[in-house]
């Protein structure tokens, strides 16, 4: 039986963002990291948050962190799929700065959510498409 098609909307790859999803392609998480004060900066942006300073790397993080908020929608956009799933803010263990990272659950009953509850960001390649997604996982 073939896979059904992917209805959900997908993210627009450009060359500002490539990198991030040349990442997510390779099943990793990839952060700008400051090349003069160290500090992570996500979501990603032109320039450092903590010092304005503009040479940033592409970095991998753990993908390990906790969850310091979520919501379970129960009635979602059909394209969206089987319903209930999670929305969760997901806080990385990286520091000093935290890395509070938005997405969805997968492979577990959201009902389970709590806030505090170690999850790790997992990879969907997406049939047909040239991209992968990242979800969160119950550790
Ligand atoms: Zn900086």
């Amino acid at each position: 039986m073939d896979a059904e098609p992917y209805l959900r909307p997908l993210p627009k790859k450009d060359p500002v963002n490539a990198p991030f999803w040349e990442g997510t392609a390779a099943h990793k998480f990839l952060v700008p990291k400051c090349n003069d004060c160290g500090d992570w900066n996500w979501i990603p942006y032109p320039a450092c948050r903590s010092c304005l300073c503009e040479d940033q790397s592409w970095t991998e993080v753990s993908g390990r962190g906790t969850v310091m908020s979520f919501s379970v929608v129960h009635r979602g956009p059909l394209t969206f799929g089987k319903d209930p799933y999670g929305v969760v803010l997901l806080e990385l263990e990286e520091r000093p700065r935290s890395l509070v990272v938005l997405g969805n659950t997968i492979d577990m009953d959201p009902e389970e959510l709590k806030i505090g509850m170690p999850m790790k960001i997992v990879y969907e390649d997406i049939p047909g498409e040239d991209i992968t997604m990242y979800r969160f996982a119950a550790l």
